[in-house]
């Protein structure tokens, strides 16, 4: 899509300036009003400038690749001149003082910024109800929450309000709203993208990608955003060029799920390889039950470790004083675990948890291209009704295992439940990613 969308732009038949007035309209008239969305917490004031000169780029011919696109921005990465709060009442008047590396590559490529997203505050949540700024709803499935953190990110494509947007997943926050929300969204191997200008939710997981109507559309965005960054020492160059023609062994994870999801999931791999002689074998892998134990015991220490900065003096207010219950619970709990840490009981194990099952998928993708499972176990609740924090919890239990392996993961839609989107989701090995991507093509309808 981002292709055509292109080639009008490049042709002169549509111009930056209306593809950008075209999308702020559509905020203007189902974010806040008709649908009221809610999927945009922040519109850029300044798109309509931005495209006219980009406009003039494309006339004198010197125009990035992206020229003319817009995209929007979850609210935990930073664009300088925006505000850029988490969601949160903490930073409601934080205006970014510097670009993140990946929209800043974005920007080279001539993309307009048209705002910044909803999501669950300080990227906390799977479900976005946890924004201090109301939730954000799902185009797709009107009365199902949209799934999180990623919420707006996801949302802002399904309602047609951008061409792509960027998320960060740090257990599942770009493939969990992609899932429910019936988009793209692809999780890259750890430190591929730069999470420099990104505000951590916990920094060995985190992770920035795109959100957008088809996997082409995120490789595209994915190859510009990627690659080592001066500003991040993590960052690193994976090189890997897709390979062709080969025989794709696929293993299907053996996890637990619902079964209506699982049998979407398992029709649709045996359609594809009906067409394309894949051969496809259920996969066991040890200690992948654990992701939960393992995951949120890390999240809460890197979290409140994080969260130290924002002691009132010089972002914000004080944290403590202005958030919402899953934020402090998960400081008070981190400080908890950071205390006991003397012992190493929880944090220290959870790592050593975290390289076994590193390691278990290591040696499945010896002999796996890819392993396939839902992204998320069970349907999306309605939104506004009570659940439990494990249920909350559990809905990450398949999507945080990319985070903790470090490997990528995509989310591409399956099909529908009851008229609810259902996302499969694709793993492969650490570095693997246009691999990946280029597979993940062949899935799509
Ligand atoms: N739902 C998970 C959590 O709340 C994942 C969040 C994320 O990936 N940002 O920690």
């Amino acid at each position: 899509m981002i292709t055509e969308k292109l080639k009008l732009i490049k042709s002169g038949k549509l111009s930056a300036e209306e593809n950008v007035k075209h999308f702020l309209n559509e905020i203007e008239k189902n974010n806040q009003n008709g649908k009221k969305i809610n999927s945009v917490l922040i519109v850029n004031e300044n798109a309509v400038n931005e495209a006219r000169a980009v406009d003039s780029k494309i006339k004198k011919g010197h125009a990035g690749k992206l020229a003319g696109l817009g995209f929007i921005v979850k609210s935990n990465i930073n664009v300088k001149g925006l505000v850029c709060n988490c969601a949160s009442r903490v930073l409601e008047n934080y205006v970014a003082t510097y670009t993140a590396t990946a929209v800043a590559k974005l920007l080279e490529e001539d993309a307009i910024v048209l705002g910044m997203a909803n999501m669950d505050e300080f990227a906390c949540g799977s479900s976005g109800e946890t924004s201090a700024f109301g939730a954000c709803k799902n185009p797709n499935a009107i009365d199902r929450i949209p799934g999180g953190s990623s919420s707006g990110s996801a949302a802002s494509v399904a309602a047609k309000f951008c061409d792509f947007s960027l998320g960060s997943d740090t257990g599942g926050s770009i493939r969990n709203p992609a899932s429910h929300c019936n988009v793209v969204g692809f999780k890259p191997s750890y430190g591929s993208v730069s999470r420099y200008g990104l505000i951590d939710l916990s920094m060995s997981l985190d992770q920035i990608g795109p959100l957008a109507n088809c996997v082409e559309d995120c490789e595209i965005i994915y190859n510009i955003i990627k690659g080592k960054d001066e500003n991040d020492a993590i960052s690193i160059d994976y090189d890997n060029k897709a390979k062709q023609n080969k025989t794709i062994k696929i293993g299907l994870l053996n996890v637990n799920a619902d079964a209506k999801i699982w049998a979407l999931i398992r029709n649709k791999v045996n359609e594809i390889c009906g067409k394309k002689k894949y051969s496809v074998s259920d996969v066991k892998l040890n200690h992948i039950d654990l992701g939960i134990q393992t995951y949120y015991p890390i999240v809460y220490v890197e979290f409140f470790s994080g969260t130290r900065k924002f002691d009132g003096r010089k972002y914000g207010y004080k944290i403590e004083e202005k958030c919402g219950e899953e934020v402090i619970r998960r400081i008070l709990g981190g400080s908890v675990i950071s205390k006991a840490e003397f012992a190493g009981k929880y944090y220290r194990k959870a790592l050593a948890a975290k390289k076994i099952i590193r390691q278990e998928f290591s040696e499945a993708f010896k002999k796996y291209d890819i392993l396939i499972s839902p992204v998320v176990p069970k349907l999306p609740h309605k939104l506004g009704s009570k659940i439990s924090v494990e249920d909350m919890y559990n809905y990450d239990a398949l999507s945080v295992l990319a985070n903790i392996a470090e490997i990528p993961g995509i989310s591409i839609p399956c099909g529908k439940i009851d008229n609810i989107p259902v996302g499969m989701q694709i793993l492969s090995a650490l570095g693997n990613d246009e691999n990946l991507l280029r597979i993940a093509r062949e899935f799509e309808e």
